[in-house]
């Protein structure tokens, strides 16, 4: 059964079943796709500026992705990680403003700013959780049909409690980010049937250790991955290891140097992000940690326990006897449900074409990634971005800021304030640091 949004009413029952309904086009309300904070920071964006909109998220609660990795501290602290509207439109309520200097949680991060920030009333009644966002298409024409391309509304097909509705929009945000589609352990990126047979066994995200004791006390671990997310697991696991001591933690990276590794240090400007480096040298210097590099993992085998074979100093070797793999390579963005919409997306990053050159981590480290708005992330489906964390595609780089920006400026431009879209009105922290190692967050 199709249904039709009715603009008159955007409640969190977004659909009604009137299919006759009509309404012109500038009285449609923008889409936003996904209730991260950069989805929810579009939210607080059109409603201080008063254009109507309505958001989904497939997840139970805002921030989902990020309630994966709730027990992990950030490395940016609450200054960078409010967005300026949002900030504006809590204070007027008695939210409780956090210490802006210090660190929090994901779970924090969530409890203390999204949640309060999605249950402002100006917010609220157009979030849909539980709502999944399975395609965007133009009203009329598919992906080849060019005319009257401009002039379109957009549908989109919205699954929820096993249905399939159609919600009628003005714009399109998607800011779904690429935390749910995890890179493999193969160096070369490819899923094989026999990794995903071994599922079981490998983490893809940041496993909270404590809470899961047994899944890794006195266990043989490989942790694969040379970013922040990998360091994060292995400190977890040591801690572990000092009240489970026959755990045994092996690094597998892909980095010339484990220095390469250890990135900024004290010198990030980022003192959170820096402490992890110089705590992962100790750990390793310690030995508490056994660390291989650069190993290219060419397949995995499962021979009762993990069996990971790859190319190390030009040979082939087989490292034996694993429990459990913690995979931390990355992710990547996955666009299908944009696959009837003209998009342009980069050959190397996958990141929005027109930004690529400044987040390419083959070429540049954390700091030199330059603030971008509505010009450089205009698609050529009008009236349709890709924002937030999936604008980079998968490139390691990104920082809430940075998305907080970009939807400050197109929301902007949907507004009709070009001046103030083309306005850049961030600082980033110096992290110049980023080039001699780890570059980004994960
Ligand atoms: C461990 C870790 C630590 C980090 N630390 C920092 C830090 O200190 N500072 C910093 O600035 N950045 C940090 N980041 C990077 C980044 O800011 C976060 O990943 C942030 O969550 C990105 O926000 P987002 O809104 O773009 O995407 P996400 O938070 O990933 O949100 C996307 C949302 O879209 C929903 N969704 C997905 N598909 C659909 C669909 N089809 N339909 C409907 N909804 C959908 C998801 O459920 C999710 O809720 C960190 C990242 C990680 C992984």
């Amino acid at each position: 059964m199709k249904m039709t949004f009715n603009i008159l009413n955007q409640p969190a029952e977004c659909c009604s079943t009137s299919s006759s309904y009509s309404t012109s086009e500038s009285s449609l309300p923008i889409a936003i796709i996904g209730a991260g904070p950069v989805g929810l920071a579009a939210a607080a964006q059109l409603a201080t500026k008063n254009l109507p909109f309505i958001l989904f998220e497939k997840g139970s609660e805002v921030g989902a992705n990020i309630r994966t990795w709730g027990h992990v501290r950030l490395f940016s602290p609450w200054k960078y990680n409010i967005d300026q509207s949002a900030k504006h439109l809590l204070l007027q309520t008695d939210w409780q403003e956090p210490n802006e200097e210090i660190v929090p949680t994901g779970n924090e991060l969530i409890d203390q700013y999204l949640i309060p920030l999605a249950n402002l009333e100006m917010i609220k009644p157009f979030i849909n959780t539980n709502h999944e966002i399975i395609a965007i298409t133009l009203k009329l024409n598919d992906k080849m049909k060019s005319k009257n391309r401009d002039s379109q509304s957009f549908y989109l097909y919205v699954q929820s409690e096993g249905e399939i509705k159609t919600v009628e929009v003005r714009a399109v945000l998607n800011a779904t980010g690429t935390w749910g589609n995890p890179n493999p352990a193969q160096g070369n990126g490819v899923w094989l049937p026999e990794e995903k047979s071994m599922k079981a066994r490998i983490d893809y995200h940041i496993p909270d250790v404590e809470a899961h004791q047994t899944d890794y006390a006195n266990k043989k671990i490989a942790v694969i991955g040379g970013g922040h997310s990998a360091i994060n697991s292995l400190i977890n696991l040591v801690k572990l290891q000092e009240k489970a001591p026959d755990t045994e933690i092996t690094w597998i990276l892909r980095k010339n140097s484990i220095e390469q590794a250890y990135g900024g240090e004290q010198n990030d400007a980022l003192p959170e992000r820096g402490a992890l480096g110089l705590r992962i040298r100790q750990l390793v210097e310690e030995d508490k940690i056994k660390v291989i590099t650069p190993f290219y993992i060419s397949t995995l085998i499962d021979e009762g326990t993990i069996s990971i074979i790859g190319n190390y100093s030009e040979e082939e070797i087989t490292l034996k006897g694993f429990d459990r793999l913690i995979v931390n390579t990355g992710s990547r963005p996955n666009y299908t449900i944009n696959s009837e919409l003209r998009y342009s997306i980069d050959p190397i990053t996958e990141s929005v074409t027109a930004i690529a050159p400044l987040i390419d981590p083959n070429v540049h480290s954390c700091g030199t990634v330059r603030p971008h708005g509505e010009a450089e992330l205009r698609q050529p489906e009008k009236d349709f971005y890709v924002v937030g964390s999936k604008s980079y595609g998968r490139a390691p780089t990104f920082l809430m800021a940075t998305g907080y920006e970009q939807v400050r400026s197109i929301t902007s431009y949907l507004a009709g304030d070009v001046e103030s879209a083309k306005r850049v009105e961030l600082t980033l922290p110096e992290t110049g640091v980023c080039s001699s190692g780890i570059s980004g967050c994960c």
